[in-house]
């Protein structure tokens, strides 16, 4: 291992550096004296000199200071506020060179931390043109298609959390003493106020805009994370693309919103297609978004929205894909993967609203979810007799706690499909799914290194990993999205 005396740089450097990698947070890859460091800004295949800001003991961090040599992948990037902004990680790269970056990013998780092994590029386009994929027959390895794109990459979140502070008076940004709300800046929680993202639906922007507008008017106080005082936390949006219904989320530190009759009543005149307004109470000192209390302002506590012609009620707190688009091509691969005939039993993990559920279970004989979140549940019940559907069961707990229970109760899994958080399952969910047995596995993961490491826990108990669907459901940023594949060995 390196000691700080072989590091063969220091700060305040300045350094000529070839781009070889490109990190998850948009960060170039370069190496001095075979020493990494990260640059902002830089992609692989360009030259730049930087000055080096920070060093530690295996890496540092550089800023570029010159681009000597561009990568044919650079591109402008549309926002303004891109480099201030720690929304968007690749908006300087070119959309089609963010896809293979991403599927690139999964051949690595998968062969690094996973140690499977990824058949070549052309066994993916044999597998490719395989029609329905599933089972089929696979080149040697784990097969990696194409990332799934868009075909108009901008304008596809459905769901905007913007948190709010107060103008100071050496801000351009407005009046001191109004509200402003946009993003924190890249590595830090200081606010950049921000009227339009041009990844966001136009009307999250509007109603953040209003709220701000109408909230400033009526000498609401923004909070105030050093201090814990002030009232307005967060304003979280969402719309349903194909209902058009907006519900407005006001997350405050503490129960009474002054004025609060005008404030409905100003937001409501201002978007005509706001169907809810509630408030979430979150009094803790903490990053955590939501507190446990919501309540309805006005309208209805849910929005509406559809996918693939199925309907969903969305409340404040509950999990909702935020490109929904994207998501369609995601669950449908899901289910293509799941093999249904109709028969099947279907365990759905990490459920959320029981989107992924209802997808399948049109196709399966019985469906049972299992969901953290109360209120999703709800709302999953909620959807499934919304889309008369009488097959899809769900219950609130752990997957890891639940899953066992139904076992031990006698339920067989054909096909158990899971969609955890970045952290991935839980090695006693994986455990169980080892003893359940179920003919196929389907994994939705947004974090490829979770990933790898539990299909690696899963091929070691019995399964085979066989395809893998990168779906791009953040474009411009560095998350990365896939659906797999794993059959039961025989
Ligand atoms: N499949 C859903 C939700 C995926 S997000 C969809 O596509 O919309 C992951 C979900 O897992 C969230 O709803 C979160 O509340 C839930 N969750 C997190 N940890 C969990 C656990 N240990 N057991 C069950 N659900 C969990």
């Amino acid at each position: 291992m390196r000691t700080t005396t072989d590091v063969p740089v220091r700060k305040n450097d300045e350094v000529t550096l070839d781009i070889i990698g490109l990190t998850q947070d948009g960060e170039g890859v370069g190496r001095a004296d075979g020493f990494t460091l990260f640059v902002q800004g830089a992609l692989p295949g360009e030259r730049v000199r930087a000055k080096v800001l920070k060093v530690k003991k295996q890496y540092g961090y550089a800023k570029m200071l010159e681009l000597l040599q561009a990568s044919p992948d650079r591109v402008e990037a549309p926002c303004p506020i891109y480099r201030q902004c720690g929304g968007c990680q690749l908006q300087h790269m070119d959309y089609a060179a963010q896809l293979a970056w991403k599927r690139q990013h999964v051949i690595d998780s998968l062969t690094r931390i996973g140690k499977l092994r990824v058949a070549d590029a052309a066994g993916a386009a044999e597998a490719a043109g395989d029609a329905g994929g599933a089972g089929g027959v696979v080149a040697d390895g784990v097969v990696v298609h194409p990332t799934i794109g868009m075909d108009e990459p901008w304008r596809y979140r459905n769901k905007a959390q913007v948190p709010i502070g107060m103008a100071q008076a050496d801000m351009a940004d407005g009046a001191a003493g109004s509200l402003i709300g946009g993003f924190y800046a890249r590595g830090s929680h200081r606010i950049i106020d921000m009227d339009a993202c041009v990844i966001q639906h136009e009307r999250n922007d509007e109603s953040v805009r209003v709220v701000k507008r109408i909230g400033t008017r009526l000498g609401i106080r923004a909070y105030d994370e050093t201090t814990g005082r002030g009232l307005l936390r967060h304003v979280v949006v969402r719309t349903g693309f194909v209902t058009g219904e907006t519900m407005v989320c006001l997350v405050t530190n503490g129960t009474r919103i002054p004025r609060v009759d005008e404030l409905v009543e100003g937001i409501r005149r201002a978007l005509p297609d706001v169907r809810s307004i509630v408030q979430n109470v979150n009094t803790r000192n903490t990053n955590v978004i939501f507190g446990d209390e919501t309540r309805v302002l006005w309208g209805s506590d849910v929005i509406y929205d559809e996918l693939d012609g199925l309907r969903f009620a969305i409340s404040a707190r509950s999990f909702y894909q935020v490109n929904p688009a994207q998501t369609v091509a995601l669950y449908r691969k899901a289910v293509e993967y799941a093999g249904l005939t109709g028969r099947e039993t279907v365990i759905d993990a990490y459920c959320g609203i029981g989107t992924i559920s209802l997808f399948l279970a049109r196709r399966a004989g019985k469906v049972y979810g299992v969901e953290s979140v109360p209120e999703a549940v709800e709302d999953a019940r909620r959807n499934a007799a919304l889309n008369g559907i009488a097959n899809a069961s769900f219950e609130v707990g752990l997957a890891e706690e639940v899953i066992p229970r139904w076992r031990e109760a006698g339920i067989a899994a054909d096909v158990i499909v899971v969609d955890p958080p970045r952290k991935g399952c839980d090695a006693k969910l994986l455990d169980t799914i080892v003893r359940m047995r179920p003919k196929r596995v389907v994994y939705v993961s947004c974090n490829p290194a979770t990933l790898a490491r539990d299909l690696a826990v899963l091929e070691a108990g019995g399964f085979r990993t066989m395809e893998v669907q990168p779906v791009d459901m953040f474009p411009h940023t560095g998350h990365v999205e896939s659906v797999v594949l794993l059959v039961r060995k025989e």
